[in-house]
């Protein structure tokens, strides 16, 4: 198959993908820094108190503090409470929480107030602000990763029951693959299609990615009756709760299945895939090709990843190259350099006959237009080849050479002008 490479082109070379990646990036630090300034004069916004949201005296302690967002946080997880307004109250719940019991950002809090812990306050010297934990991961971290905790409350089984779908039929987009391609120089300067062996993660055939052996069927798994769940008391100082956690045997699934003896119940094999890679004109050292979906394949219909390719070259013996322009080297006599002569210079064309005129100097730099590299992604505009001139200058005359020579310098002192006037 021939991998489609339309907006995946990532280079050092200055890509029309790579400056729209930074544009957004840039406006998005300056927006952050407005919402900063913004929040200086505000002490105690929206939200209320961080004491009374939790229905606690300012003298409280953290023993106290904990008690109080156990059991707010639980009144307003917005799975058990359906009032409009209960999930900003728990979300503010939790940051209440997140400020009180922390030693720093409770004396903040004193201090300045909520406005004070947002940065942007004499006091906390403009820095970032605090950052807030998501609520439901704090409220996790009391609870367990679930909702286990509130076994007993009612409204709870549409909550229970997204849980273990969510474990059980999770599809798994696939890892993404990297792999390193050497091209020659000319390669890289005008594009080329190169075959490429990957050696990936892909489906299963023999059990059709399901992972499960051939001519068995899944069983209930005996540990949860299919729930995928298992429960346990769990005691506590405010009593004795109900934790719901997924099932170690089936991993929430439900089910038992025998594995699949090619691919280990994994539902991929490792299989060598030969991919037809076209690479465009201009790709530079370091250039990065992403081969959307020729990744790892997901698990349960995920998504497969993408494969990344990066781009070194070989050097070439005479060209060096910077972005999209070519430099080489070329040495001509001091007579040359003088009378002014026509040599054959290598370019990525081929060699090209370039005129050197009259009177270079050593140290010249001629341009070749147009003879540079493709502009990677729009491959019609070419840089140039800049070649540098440098002039032999012989370290040892024959005899016929050196009487010339004198005679040109008796000549110059004759008519104060010429050539070998330094
Ligand atoms: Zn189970
Ligand atoms: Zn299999």
């Amino acid at each position: 198959m021939l991998a489609n490479l339309r907006g995946g082109i990532q280079g050092r070379t200055g890509s029309a993908p790579q400056k729209a990646a930074f544009a957004p990036a840039r406006r998005g630090c300056a927006h952050a820094r407005t919402g900063g300034r913004r929040t200086t004069v505000v002490v105690r916004a929206d939200g209320g108190d961080f004491y009374d949201l939790l229905g606690v005296p300012r003298s409280a302690d953290k023993k106290t503090i904990k008690q109080a967002y156990r059991q707010k946080a639980r009144k307003f997880h917005p799975d058990v409470n359906k009032d409009p307004g209960a999930e900003d109250l728990f979300k503010k719940i939790g940051e209440a929480y997140e400020v009180l019991s922390d030693d720093n950002k409770k004396a903040i809090y004193d201090k300045y107030g909520e406005a004070g812990l947002k940065g942007g306050m004499g006091g906390m010297g403009g820095g970032p602000g605090v950052e807030f934990t998501n609520p439901f991961d704090l409220f996790e971290s009391f609870f367990g990763g679930n909702m286990g905790g509130m076994g007993g409350m009612g409204g709870m089984g549409g909550g229970m029951g997204g849980f273990s779908q969510r474990a059980r039929n999770r599809a798994v987009p696939g890892e993404d693959d990297k792999v390193d391609l050497q091209l020659d120089f000319l390669e890289a300067v005008f594009g080329c299609s190169r075959e490429l062996d990957v050696d990936r993660l892909t489906g299963c055939d023999e059990c059709e990615t399901t992972g499960v052996r051939k001519g068995t069927t899944p069983s209930t798994c005996p540990q949860c009756q299919g729930t995928g769940q298992v429960v346990s008391a769990v005691r506590t100082p405010l009593g004795t709760f109900q934790q719901v956690s997924l099932c170690p045997r089936c991993e929430g699934s439900g089910q038992i299945s025998q594995p699949c003896t090619k691919c280990q119940g994994d539902g991929r094999v490792r299989e060598t895939k030969r991919i037809s890679l076209k690479v465009p004109a201009g790709v530079d050292a370091g250039s990065r090709l992403r081969v959307r979906g020729e990744g790892n394949s997901g698990r349960r219909g995920g998504e497969p990843g993408d494969l990344y390719v990066y781009i070194t070259i070989k050097d070439h013996p005479e060209l060096r190259r910077d972005g999209i322009t070519i430099h080489s080297d070329v040495e001509i006599s001091y007579v040359d350099a003088i009378l002014g002569t026509q040599v054959k210079v290598t370019t990525v064309d081929g060699p090209v006959e370039l005129k050197i005129p009259p009177g270079t100097q050593p140290g010249t730099t001629l341009l070749m237009a147009k003879r540079g590299v493709p502009r990677l992604g729009s491959p019609n505009v070419r840089g140039d080849h800049m070649v540098h001139v440098r002039v032999r200058i012989p370290k040892s005359l024959s005899a016929d050479e050196r009487k010339l020579v004198e005679e040109l310098k008796e000549l110059q002192s004759k008519t104060k002008v010429g050539p070998f006037r330094f």
